[in-house]
């Protein structure tokens, strides 16, 4: 494989968009994926929500970079936003943590235009359960589509792409950086003079076996459920907030809905760091996959929204989420750009949420 000035690792959204800006400042850049294509994993395996602030009441400055970057996404990748459909954020009366007068606030200070739900979508809650529904302005994205948009672009971005090769070890060479690679044909090593580890959960693996420093992270194993819902449900999207609670948002990919429950949804979590033991997180996906909580997520969720409990289950789609543990505290969901200092010209970058990677590229 021939070496470039920059090679990105990951080509999830966040190598994707990286290398088309490296592409676009002049280098030539090289892109690898384990995967047999763009897009395989979180960035396809999530709730396509492109985040307007609402969902971090926690965290003021998450909700204000969320609102700002928010109308850019839906500028660049118009034609991959879900068309109609109506967002409810709902606001429970017990085990939230926040108010609905609290969440009215909040919107308020970020800018995030929210008013009450029509009688009709408000009568499809328990109003026992729930203390206020809202309807939002906030819409979701196809990843499908997305991904579609992303190969064309690196087409006629002239970014090399090579699938199905898993970056192995960083190390130095020279001035500047190799690559230890596993191709489907060959293995072998290849020369950069900057790396971009974009790599999301199998960030730290990859830095470990570099002898380099890992990162504070946080891998959770999630399972989502794709499910068919009653036709009353079929253009919302419906989130409880804020707390162990859940949401129903639309999965365009497939015609059908994702449920996502904050107390199930996460089926075992762990946190690695300096001195910290690594646990690979596609092992712990492997091990959690045939086992489903479905049950558990369809009752609890039919507490707050009876409807619930007519949605036909699909299947479970399961995905590591990582974070940075600072986001631990506030529930925030902020990026890390960060140059190895053992290993000069290795950046890693991880975002936490789709719309951040315009902070990643500002920041770059
Ligand atoms: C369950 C769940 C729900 C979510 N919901 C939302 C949401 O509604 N809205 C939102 O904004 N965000 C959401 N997120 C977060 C969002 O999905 C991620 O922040 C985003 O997709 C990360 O993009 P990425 O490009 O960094 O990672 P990825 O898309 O995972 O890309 C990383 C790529 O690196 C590749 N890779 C890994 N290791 C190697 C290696 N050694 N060699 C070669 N390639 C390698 C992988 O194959 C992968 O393609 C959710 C995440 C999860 C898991």
């Amino acid at each position: 494989m021939k070496g470039a000035d920059v090679i990105v690792l990951g080509a999830g959204l966040y190598g994707c968009v990286l290398a088309l800006e490296m592409r676009r400042r002049g280098a030539d850049v090289l892109l690898l994926d384990r995967e047999r294509a763009i897009l395989k994993r979180a960035s396809y395996v999530n709730q396509g929500r492109v985040h307007r602030g609402y969902h971090y009441p926690r965290s003021v400055l998450t909700g204000l970079r969320s609102r700002v970057n928010y109308p850019r996404f839906l500028e660049d990748y118009a034609e991959c936003i879900v068309p109609g459909g109506q967002s409810i954020y709902a606001v429970a009366r017990a085990f939230s943590n926040v108010t609905a007068t609290q969440f009215e606030i909040f919107c308020e200070r970020i800018g995030a235009p929210l008013s009450p739900a029509p009688m009709s979508i408000g009568r499809l809650f328990d109003e026992r359960m729930i203390e206020a529904a809202y309807l939002v302005e906030e819409r979701e994205f196809d990843a499908r589509l997305l991904a579609s948009r992303l190969e064309a672009d690196l087409r006629s971005g002239a970014v090399r792409f090579e699938s199905g090769i898993e970056a192995r070890c960083i190390r130095r060479s020279g001035k500047g950086l190799e690559l230890e690679y596993r191709g489907p044909a060959d293995e072998g090593t290849v020369a950069a003079t900057r790396i971009l580890n974009c790599t999301y959960s199998g960030m730290n693996k990859l830095i470990a076996a570099s002898h380099a420093d890992p990162l504070p992270l946080k891998h959770e194993v999630t399972e989502m459920l794709v499910v068919e819902v009653p036709p009353q449900l079929g253009p919302l999207g419906i989130t409880v907030m804020c707390g162990p609670f859940f949401s129903l948002l639309p999965f365009a990919p497939e015609g059908a809905h994702l449920l996502s429950h904050v107390r199930y949804t996460p089926r075992t979590s762990w946190t690695e760091g300096p001195g910290k033991a690594h646990r690979d997180p596609d092992a712990e996906l492997d091990r959690l996959r045939d086992t489903s909580s479905f049950v558990h997520m369809i009752q609890d969720a039919q507490r707050y929204v009876p409807l619930i409990g007519e949605c036909r289950y699909r299947r479970s789609l399961f995905e590591v989420k990582t974070v940075l543990t600072a986001s631990e505290t506030d529930d925030s969901r902020p990026i890390l750009i960060q140059e190895s200092e053992k290993l000069p010209g290795l950046v890693n970058v991880i975002g936490s949420k789709i719309d951040n990677v315009y902070d990643a590229l500002d920041s770059m």
